[in-house]
């Protein structure tokens, strides 16, 4: 079994995930970036080890998955804003020497791209998009089976290619990015700026205004139409430059979106692409889907180094 590490931004989730991707035990901690990277280690450290007392396997290595800029191949963090005193510190040389296995990390964007192109909605397809609609927008792309890095090896944002260049202002420096149009926040904000007082809409999230929307109220399908349509413009573009065979979709957001209203404003465009061979599927690895990437991210990486394909997964 592989101990699978996942840091996000609200909470780091550890577990032991089997040769088949299949959790074995999981805990979960907050975050707590404020505590400090050697806190931080530590408490990982204890979840491994607890973990895999329940699991009651052996451990083989540790793999693991964060938001944020990280550096796969050194181990090192980058500018993580949720862990500012984690920069320049490698978590893989550290859990690799307490538990004297080798250790691999990945954004988590592609360490979920992994997990789904092996064992979930992607499997057996080589060429793939995983796209993750939440807080933010993210995920990582396959292509011929390896994940896809750019210059230095790094993290391409899907998130952030321009859909409306009028568009609300993104934490990138452009305005009206993908993430910025259509996260679920972005669907709330836009569906509050119109709703006006009385201010029952600020509490509202994206969940709750797709609700509405069903219950039949006006504004509402507004924002989940201007919702869909913003969400499939980011895949028509997707689809336009890299014609996958699939796009896998996860995150908090899409459990509302329905796929065959994507599909309808993909095919307003895209003609010269084969766009309606490019399947967009659910993510199938559920809430445990960064979890069990995480622990996809160690067979990526050393399965290929044992075929001889050492150094880009
Ligand atoms: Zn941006």
């Amino acid at each position: 079994m592989i101990g699978a590490v996942d840091i996000g931004g609200t909470k780091i989730a550890v577990g032991m995930v089997d040769d088949n991707g299949r959790v074995l035990s999981k805990t979960e901690s907050p975050t707590q970036g404020e505590r400090g990277y050697s806190e931080g280690l530590a408490r990982i450290t204890n979840m491994l080890r607890e973990t895999a007392r329940t699991a009651g396997g052996e451990l083989r290595g540790i793999g693991i998955g964060s938001t944020g800029w990280v550096f796969p191949f050194t181990g090192e963090f980058g500018d993580v804003d949720f862990l500012p005193t984690w920069k320049g510190c490698n978590p893989v040389q550290d859990l690799s020497r307490t538990f004297c296995v080798r250790a691999a990390l990945e954004n988590d964007g592609d360490a979920a791209a992994l997990g789904e192109a092996a064992w979930g909605a992607a499997c057996g397809k080589g060429r793939l998009i995983y796209v993750t609609v939440g807080t933010g927008i993210g995920g990582g792309i396959v292509l011929d089976g390896q994940l896809y890095r750019g210059v230095d090896r790094s993290h391409p944002e899907v998130g952030h290619h321009v859909i409306d260049a009028s568009g609300p202002p993104c934490t990138c420096g452009f305005r009206g990015c993908w993430e910025a149009l259509a996260t679920g926040p972005a669907m709330a904000a836009w569906y509050k700026s119109k709703a006006g007082p009385p201010a029952d809409a600020n509490s509202l999230g994206a969940k709750e205004i797709f609700e509405r929307a069903r219950e039949g109220e006006a504004l509402a399908r507004e924002a989940v139409e201007r919702e869909t349509y913003y969400l499939a413009l980011g895949l028509a573009n997707l689809i336009g430059l890299f014609v996958p065979e699939v796009i896998v979709l996860g995150g908090g957001v899409m459990k509302s979106v329905r796929l065959e209203d994507l599909r309808k404003v993909i095919a307003q465009g895209c003609r010269f692409v084969p766009w309606e061979k490019t399947e967009l599927a659910l993510a199938s690895l559920g809430e445990d889907a960064n979890l069990i990437g995480a622990a996809r991210v160690w067979h990526a990486r050393f399965a290929s180094e044992a075929s001889g394909a050492a150094g880009n997964q």
